[in-house]
């Protein structure tokens, strides 16, 4: 079957279903297709934060409820079988399974007219997409929202991200064990190169490391380790893999009426991780930069626009990006893993996720503060 629309939207996570309700709220028409039917499993942590909670009100008019999040606040941080620091008030973090999460948000963009298709992109013909069971479908703008991998970025630039910068990670759903106590769990030590993670959920736990891809060596090893001691009650719990662009954003994403959001952008966190917030604001950007565009008779613009919105979010990752070299390069990890034992790092990291400061705040706090944290560890 043949289609034409304003908006075609590939890939229906949260950076593609953000985009398709915020475009049918302006009034486009919209088609939103994955290759995939929801609901569909998506690999990922499942740790929704202050920031994604707000992208969530903002675009779909939901909050946080118990049929759909566990809701914690309880973080500890650690490095091994080192406790860093243990937080019992931090921030509330809630915890999904992406599943039924990608699936409510699919369902909130289709009952809000997005028109649903089931079907892979194979490749973009002018302004016509081509699926891989030979359909077209005709658009004036098009989202690339297809993750990591996007066949739209291929098809733009010829690679969907560089495999010098790009971030993998592994992970088990595991049992919860007796006594579980909710607590969300990273451990600085269980990566080179990035971190481990142990996230309850309503009926499991999701454990898992990733990091840099080519500076973390082989994650299969450190998955091990880490899951013998964060889940030894995991069992034959399957290992699964998938990679995330954990800081390799794309400075221009897209081309003339074809934009790039969320992974498909390479919008994550490169130090936390953390996708779905991004996600979900890149694609209501995207959405509102192509319904500009189009009230003026312009689609080729929405790019330019777009960028323009995005600035903000990029800044804040190029600041990230700096950071990093604070924390992940092996030479500086015993320096870091002491100053953040020892000083307020780690309320400063729960205020990050919970959206409550960004990077740039913490500039100023690390040109007073590191001199002195530099020099009282490393005379301990
Ligand atoms: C191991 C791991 C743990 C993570 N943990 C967290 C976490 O705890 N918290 C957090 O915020 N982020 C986390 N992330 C990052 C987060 O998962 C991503 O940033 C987020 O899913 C990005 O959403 P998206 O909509 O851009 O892409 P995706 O969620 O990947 O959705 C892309 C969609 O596109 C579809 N698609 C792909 N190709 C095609 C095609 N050719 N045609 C049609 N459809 C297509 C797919 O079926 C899929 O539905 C994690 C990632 C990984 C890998």
């Amino acid at each position: 079957m043949d289609a034409d629309t304003e908006l075609l939207v590939i890939g229906a996570g949260p950076a593609g279903s953000a985009p398709a309700r915020r475009a049918r709220a302006l009034g486009l028409s919209v088609v939103l297709l994955d290759r995939a039917e929801l609901p569909r499993d998506k690999l990922c942590g499942g740790l929704v934060t202050g920031r994604s909670a707000r992208a969530l009100d903002q675009v779909f008019g939901i909050g946080i409820t118990p049929d759909l999040f566990l809701t914690s606040r309880h973080m500890r941080f650690r490095a091994g079988a080192r406790m860093l620091a243990d937080k019992p008030a931090a921030p509330p973090m809630h915890l999904t399974l992406r599943r039924p999460f990608d699936a409510r948000l699919h369902g909130l963009a289709v009952a809000a007219g997005a028109v649903a298709e089931t079907g892979a992109l194979d490749r973009i013909e002018g302004h016509c997409a081509v699926l891989k069971d030979g359909r077209r479908i005709g658009f004036e703008v098009l989202i690339g929202a297809d993750g990591a991998n996007s066949a739209v970025a291929r098809a733009l630039f010829g690679r969907a991200y560089d495999p010098a910068t790009i971030g993998f990670g592994l992970e088990i759903e595991a049992p919860r064990p007796p006594g579980d106590d909710d607590t969300v769990e990273v451990d600085f030590e269980a990566a080179r190169w990035g971190y481990g993670w142990s996230f309850p959920k309503q009926g499991s736990r999701t454990v898992g490391v990733g990091g840099v891809k080519a500076r973390t060596g082989d994650l299969k090893d450190a998955m091990a380790a880490y899951r013998e001691l964060a889940a030894p009650q995991a069992g034959a719990a399957r290992v699964k893999g998938a990679f995330l662009p954990f800081g390799d954003f794309r400075a221009v994403p897209g081309q003339g009426r074809i934009l790039l959001a969320g992974d498909a952008a390479g919008l994550v966190d490169p130090i936390t991780g953390e996708g779905i917030a991004l996600a979900l604001e890149s694609g209501a950007l995207a959405a509102e930069a192509a319904a500009d565009a189009l009230r003026i008779g312009t689609p080729d613009r929405a790019l330019a626009r777009y960028r323009k919105a995005l600035r903000p979010i990029h800044a804040e990752l190029r600041q990230a990006r700096l950071w990093r070299w604070l924390l992940f390069p092996q030479t500086m990890r015993p320096v870091f893993l002491k100053g953040f034992a020892t000083s307020s790092m780690p309320d400063r990291y729960l205020r990050l996720l919970a959206g409550e400061i960004r990077y740039g705040d913490l500039r100023s706090d690390l040109i007073r503060k590191t001199p002195r944290a530099l020099w009282r560890a490393l005379r301990t």
